[in-house]
């Protein structure tokens, strides 16, 4: 290690151990497996936002073998609201990986974890060095912007050339000692001082050598990604409710394939188009769409393309689920009556949970039908 990486794990040191974080859920009874959830459901969502989850998560699948052995329904259903589900089946496949290939425990090189489903490098050395204390450099988003900022890194991270600097900085500053006290600082500094606008420069331990600081240019570093326009598609989802005076508050859900946008979630029936809706009604429930049935058009916005959603809703006699019907989303053969006055059991995708909140707060004010 040079003097320079000395002096900069010093400084980030000595501030993680006045400021920095040492009391999250996931840094009490710490072991890999502990780590690894968190890590995962860190990425890209705020450690406020993880916590009640994480709690949530952690008393339903304690260990690899309750992860690995529960359907994945289950896991879907305590990763509702966090997003990105991707993450969540990853999680699940590697866990059975763990639990039947590798006698139940996480590998402790990097390699080996990064050849398991949703591992990617930063996340492998974290939690290698967060449950190991092994000498790893991480490179997750904060740090990369600590980085970027402190060293006047040009270039948006996202490309590989940015990023293959970005880990050699990494790799050179990583101390000997103290790794898993270092990879805590340097996400904890990147989360709470150096925050993507407004960072307190004033109070940050590095804002001696930070080239952005001394130059004024925080807001400039790291570069943004180059603009590219986001590819729109449509949608339509029906809200079909019983037509039952009895009873008002079911209404139908199909879950997705396994595969694909919103895999192994429930949603609401879904078409390409309004013909398609109309001509899947006309066949199967005998309803027609109309003003009357419009309900509501919002957007979603995925990483690749937004989805302009156009709900109708309407009440039905007949009941899908006891009818021979075509399914409108091809291969699923998952499909029932929601009791909207019950928690959903499963996973459900961000719009549905939208419209159905929606509803439900309808329901509550009879203002709903
Ligand atoms: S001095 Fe400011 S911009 Fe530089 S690392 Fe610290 S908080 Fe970030």
């Amino acid at each position: 290690m040079n003097a320079k990486s000395v002096t900069f794990a010093e400084k980030v040191l000595g501030w993680f151990d006045e400021h920095g974080r040492k009391d999250l859920p996931w840094q009490q009874d710490i072991n890999p497996y502990r780590v690894w959830i968190s890590e995962i459901m860190l990425q890209q969502t705020q450690v406020k936002t993880v916590i009640p989850y994480y709690h949530k998560f952690m008393s339903a699948f304690p260990d690899i073998k309750s992860l690995a052995t529960a359907p994945q329904d289950e896991v879907l259903k305590h990763w509702s609201g966090l997003g990105y589900y991707a993450r969540a089946r990853n999680m699940h496949k590697a866990a059975k990986i763990i639990y039947t290939e590798l006698a139940g425990k996480l590998p402790n090189n990097l390699q080996e974890l990064q050849d398991l489903p949703g591992i990617g490098r930063s996340t492998a050395a974290a939690i290698l060095s967060l449950s190991h204390n092994q000498k790893q450099p991480i490179l997750d988003g904060n740090v990369k912007r600590v980085l970027c900022r402190v060293f006047a890194v040009q270039g948006w991270p996202g490309q590989s050339g940015v990023l293959k600097k970005l880990w050699s900085i990494a790799e050179e500053l990583v101390p000997d000692n103290r790794n898993a006290d270092y990879t805590q600082a340097m996400m904890d500094l990147g989360a709470t001082l150096c925050t993507r606008s407004n960072p307190s420069c004033q109070v940050c331990p590095l804002r001696a050598d930070c080239l952005a600081h001394i130059q004024g240019e925080q807001s400039t570093f790291p570069q943004r990604k180059p603009k590219k326009v986001l590819p729109e598609r449509h949608t339509v989802m029906l809200l079909i409710q019983k037509n039952d005076s009895q009873d008002t508050s079911h209404i139908f859900m199909e879950k997705r394939p396994p595969v694909g946008i919103w895999g192994g979630l429930w949603c609401f029936p879904q078409f390409e188009n309004i013909t398609a809706a109309q001509e899947w009604l006309t066949i199967n429930v005998g309803a027609e769409l109309n003003d009357a049935t419009s309900y509501t058009r919002f957007s979603h916005t995925f990483s690749h393309f937004k989805l302009h959603i156009e709900a109708h809703k309407i009440s039905v006699l007949k009941i899908p689920c006891e009818t021979p019907i075509k399914l409108a989303v091809a291969e699923s053969s998952d499909r029932l009556w929601y009791n909207t006055e019950t928690n959903f059991e499963g996973g459900l995708a961000a719009p549905v949970q939208q419209l159905l909140n929606r509803l439900k707060k309808e329901q509550s004010n009879g203002t709903n039908g």
